[in-house]
Parts: C-alpha cells; sequence; structure tokens
C-alpha cells in the first residue's frame, strides 16, 4: 500500500510516498481501506517535531473508509462497513489499523468524506463549546481563525446555541466566509487591532470566552479582549506556541481563568467518543452545521495539502484521498 512517511523532522519536504505491507489487525483492532484522509494543524507539528513522536511515522490522525478484516474478539464491526476514526496515528495510508474502541460507525446520510472531515476539528468544537465553556445564549464569544477548519464549527455552534460570535481572520474572503456560517462580527486582525476593535463591539464589556489556536501573535490580545472572570482556551501554535505565563497576570487582568485542552482527553471514554461524534452527526443531518471541505488533494499531494494550511490559503476542511480508493 501507499502510505506518507516521515523519517526526519522538517518542513512539507519530508513526507515521503512509499510503498508499506498492509498492515493486519491484532486482538480488538480493525483494518480499515481509507477513502479519505483528513488533514490537521496537528499533522505539521508532528512533521516539524513540535510534538514529539519517535521516527519513523506515517502522518495522519483522523481518517473514514470501509472496514477490510476485523482482529479476533471484534464483534461490534464487520467487513464492508463504513467507519471513521480519530487519534489514531498513520492516517495518510490506504490502510490503517485501528483498535475498535476508536472507531464510530457513519450514520446513514453521512458520507465517508463528511467523516473524515468532521472527526477532529468536529469533536474539537464539541468539546470546546459542550465541555471546555458550554456556551448559551448568554454569552459572547471570540473565535480566532474563523474561517479555518475549527474555526468554522465553531462559529456554527455557537450559534446553534445562540452565543453571541466575534471572529477574526486574515483576509476579507474568509470574513465573508464565516459570516455566511452565522458569525456576529468578524475583524480582520491583520489589518485591525482585535483587542481594541473587541472591546468596541462589546461595549469596553470584553467577551466571555475566547477560542485560540493561532497561539504566539494572538495571545496577549485574546487576554486583553476578556472581561473579568472570562476564559482563555489556549488550544493550538498555528503562529507559534504562546510563552509561559506567570499566574499573577490572570489576577492582573480580571482573575481571568485559563486553560490548555486537547481533544485526547475529552474523548478518553467510549461513552464521550460516542456523545460527542453522535451530536456532531446529528447537527450535520439536521442542517445545524455545515462542514465546508475546503479541498480534496490525492495522497502523493500531501506536502502540497499541509503547504497551503500552513500558508493561510485554505478556509474549511482539507482531504486526502488514497488514488486506490
Ligand atoms: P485551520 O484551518 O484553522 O488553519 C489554521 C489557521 O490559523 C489559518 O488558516 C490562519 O487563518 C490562522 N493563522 C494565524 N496565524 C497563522 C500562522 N502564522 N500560520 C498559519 N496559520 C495561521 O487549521 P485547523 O482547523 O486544522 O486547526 C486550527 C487550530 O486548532 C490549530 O492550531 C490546531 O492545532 C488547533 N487544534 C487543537 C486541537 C486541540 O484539541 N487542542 C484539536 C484540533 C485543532 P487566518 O488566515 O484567518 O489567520
Amino acid at each position: 500500500m501507499k502510505a506518507i512517511r516521515i523519517h526526519r523532522h522538517g518542513g512539507p519536504e519530508v513526507l515521503t510516498l512509499e510503498d508499506m505491507p498492509v498492515p493486519e489487525p491484532g486482538p480488538g483492532e480493525v483494518l480499515v481501506r481509507t477513502e479519505y484522509a483528513g488533514v490537521n494543524f496537528i499533522d505539521i507539528y508532528f512533521r516539524t517535531g513540535l510534538y514529539p513522536a519517535e521516527l519513523p511515522i506515517t502522518n495522519g490522525q483522523e481518517g473514514a473508509g470501509t472496514v477490510a478484516t476485523v482482529g479476533s474478539g471484534v464483534s461490534s464491526f464487520g467487513r464492508g462497513d463504513t467507519v471513521a476514526y480519530t487519534g489514531v496515528s498513520g492516517s495518510y495510508a490506504e490502510y490503517i489499523v485501528v483498535p475498535s474502541e476508536k472507531l464510530v460507525r457513519t450514520p446513514a446520510g453521512i458520507t465517508t468524506k463528511t467523516a473524515a472531515a468532521t472527526m477532529l476539528q468536529g469533536m474539537t468544537a464539541h468539546y470546546l463549546t459542550r465541555s471546555t465553556f458550554k456556551i448559551d445564549s448568554s454569552h459572547t464569544a471570540l473565535v480566532h481563525a474563523c474561517a479555518g477548519g475549527v474555526g468554522l464549527l465553531l462559529v456554527q455552534i455557537g450559534k446553534r446555541f445562540g452565543t453571541r460570535v466575534i471572529g477574526t481572520c486574515s483576509t476579507p474572503a474568509k470574513a465573508e466566509k464565516a459570516k455566511a456560517a452565522g458569525a456576529d462580527e468578524v475583524i480582520l486582525y491583520t489589518e485591525q487591532d482585535f483587542e481594541k476593535e473587541c472591546r468596541r463591539l462589546t461595549g469596553g464589556a470584553g467577551v466571555d470566552v475566547v477560542y485560540d489556536a493561532v497561539g504566539k501573535s494572538t495571545w496577549e490580545g485574546s487576554l486583553g479582549s476578556l472581561k473579568p472572570r472570562g476564559m482563555m482556551v489556549t488550544f493550538g501554535n498555528a503562529s507559534g506556541p504562546v510563552p509561559p505565563l506567570a499566574p499573577l497576570e490572570l489576577t492582573k487582568r480580571g482573575s481571568l481563568y485559563l486553560t490548555r485542552p486537547s481533544l485526547w482527553a475529552y474523548m478518553a471514554t467510549r461513552q464521550e467518543l460516542e456523545w460527542r461524534a453522535g451530536e456532531i452527526f446529528d447537527w450535520i443531518l439536521s442542517g445545524d452545521i455545515h462542514v465546508h471541505i475546503g479541498g480534496v488533494f490525492p495522497l502523493s499531494q500531501a506536502a502540497e495539502a499541509q503547504t497551503r494550511l500552513a500558508g493561510r490559503q485554505t478556509m474549511g476542511k482539507l482531504l486526502l484521498r488514497p488514488t486506490s480508493a
């Protein structure tokens, strides 16, 4: 089978298309034939070495496809089932072995294309808004990179729960996309001081919660955009990791809350995985949220897909499609 492998950390050029043996599922495992693999910013962190992994690895953390074979002891899935997963390394490949407890069945009406575009970013947007800070109609949320994969979903979930959503992004085209998805106001943070603008838009009050995965470049402004006792959710490093912070800073800025969550801790149990994936799929089926797929690339063009994602040239989700699928 073909797979995108990483033997050393670096730029997109370290992603190499290689032939590998098709893996065999062990006890409790399922061999999935990949139809689509999701491209996520976390793939770039593993490629550059920002997130540690023992090399070589096959890149990718998310995908969907059909069950090819099952290992011993697996009774909940069978050959031909359409399934999706995240949190398993190696999805940039024609086949992947997935522990059965990490797999979900794709419901009727959800294609493998949509499922592959939904598992990681959809469940992230779900835990951020339902668990980390449970938004409702009394809240105002600031969502950075609001036209990105996670961003567009946060905007739509915000609207679903009646939250006022202020978004930030880099271009007018992205702003238009986020507004069409339901953002109440969008600030071009490449042109305007978003902290000042946020204060102005909230009559000086500030926002209840900031969802910030841009990281380094927005960190200070995000802290400055919060109301007293507001919640700073820093969940990514698209522009680089955030600097260390002395807890007293939180006191000075109005007794803020700070959290640095990751999806893996929020899908720690089978029950949580089924709840989050189930609700996200339900919201897609009911039309409450739409998953915008910004591009589908052949597996061999994984480097191009990551170059565009890292280069801020994308809106919504990018997918890879193995040639034989
Ligand atoms: P996006 O589609 O959101 O792409 C990243 C966006 O970040 C860009 O489009 C760009 O939007 C913005 N950005 C701002 N500054 C930079 C920069 N210097 N370089 C690159 N991009 C920049 O990606 P994803 O939806 O895949 O991920 C979004 C973030 O969420 C990532 O940081 C990711 O790590 C994080 N994440 C965290 C998870 C968690 O559980 N902790 C889980 C999933 C994702 P613009 O042009 O509008 O500025």
